[in-house]
């Protein structure tokens, strides 16, 4: 009789839950970002959450959870119930945390449901408006002399800015103080203010203070100029060959979403991507929504298990380590 209980109740349970599936979504959506407001990682979730947001016919709510290098809000969209209405826009820091963390509370790969890639983004190598170096001609020796009192700001052990930091340090050979900061928005307001030196970080958020002279800017990581940013070098072309770096993002849910939901938020993920005002707003921050075959639970999972098995040991050959 109990077990007969139990079993009613399980398909009940189960009855409603694909019910909701196939009516959702019917209240807001919550798209966590690892990152402070108002930088890189939060542009990209406003422009995503507008358009997939109509897609669904549902309000996207972007809520930042910054904090230890971006592995905050990894953990709180783990503890998430799993019924689509809490997701994340996670960036290469999902790829890199396993390797700089030895106690990560969560699995980038098993502990969630993989929704798709969003866009690719080149970063900037840019420093404070003052700092006197004119080009990276000039830029590495004076750092190689100045290494004691040079300051390059990140946005946390972990970030985009972070990696991009440590490889323009093997670059010159040269290490420097880190200063580090919870998103790239804290770390800009620094950088405009003198109070730190270098940064490297996405076009997302540095194109407009570039364009607008109050930083300097010295090269982009990608391996062509960017449209946007027309003038920049490449680092490969301003003498720093080799030095090259992509943020990559995707969209995550907790493990156990139904799939019927899985596959609203893939289709709603493929709308936005087409949509030519978030093409736009892409393009116009130096950077275009990734091929729509790349847009799937598939290849964002493919991807960020290739992300994992190439920066794992290169950050154990670094010896680098957040805790
Ligand atoms: N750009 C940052 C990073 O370096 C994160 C952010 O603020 O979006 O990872």
């Amino acid at each position: 009789m109990f077990r007969n209980l139990a079993a009613a109740i399980a398909a009940t349970a189960l009855a409603v839950s694909v019910a909701d599936a196939q009516t959702y979504p019917t209240k807001p959506i919550t798209l966590l970002v690892p990152f402070a407001a108002g930088g890189p990682t939060d542009t990209v979730a406003r422009a995503l959450s507008v358009s997939m947001g109509k897609a669904l016919g549902q309000t996207i709510v972007v809520e930042n959870a910054p904090g230890a290098g971006g592995t905050i809000a990894p953990v709180k969209l783990k503890a998430a119930a799993p019924d689509g209405y809490t997701l994340m826009l996670g960036h290469v820091g999902m790829s890199t945390a396993p390797s700089l963390y030895r106690a990560l509370p969560f699995k980038p790969i098993e502990d969630f449901e993989h929704i798709g890639q969003v866009v690719d983004v080149p970063m900037t190598l840019i420093a404070r408006q003052t700092l006197e170096p004119r080009d990276v001609r000039e830029l590495v020796p004076y750092i190689k002399a100045n290494k004691d009192k040079v300051t390059l700001a990140n946005a946390g052990v972990g970030s985009a800015s972070h990696l991009c930091g440590l490889l323009f340090m093997s670059a010159i050979q040269t290490d420097v103080t880190t200063v580090p900061y919870k998103g790239t928005a804290p770390a800009i307001n620094d950088l405009l203010g003198g109070q730190v030196d270098v940064l490297c970080d996405q076009t997302t958020q540095t194109t407009s203070y570039i364009k607008s002279g109050r930083i300097k800017a010295y090269a982009v990581t990608s391996k062509t100029r960017v449209e946007s940013l027309k003038e920049l070098p490449t680092a490969s072309e301003a003498g720093l060959p080799g030095f090259e770096v992509t943020v990559w993002h995707g969209v995550y849910a907790p493990k156990g979403t139904p799939k019927p939901v899985i596959d609203k938020l893939v289709a709603a993920l493929q709308e936005a991507l087409k949509d030519p005002t978030v093409k736009q707003r892409f393009n116009d921050l130096g950077t275009d929504p990734i091929a729509l075959d790349k847009a799937t639970p598939a290849a964002l999972q493919a991807h960020l298990k290739a992300e994992i098995d190439k920066w794992g040991p290169i950050y154990k050959k670094a010896g680098v380590y957040a805790d």
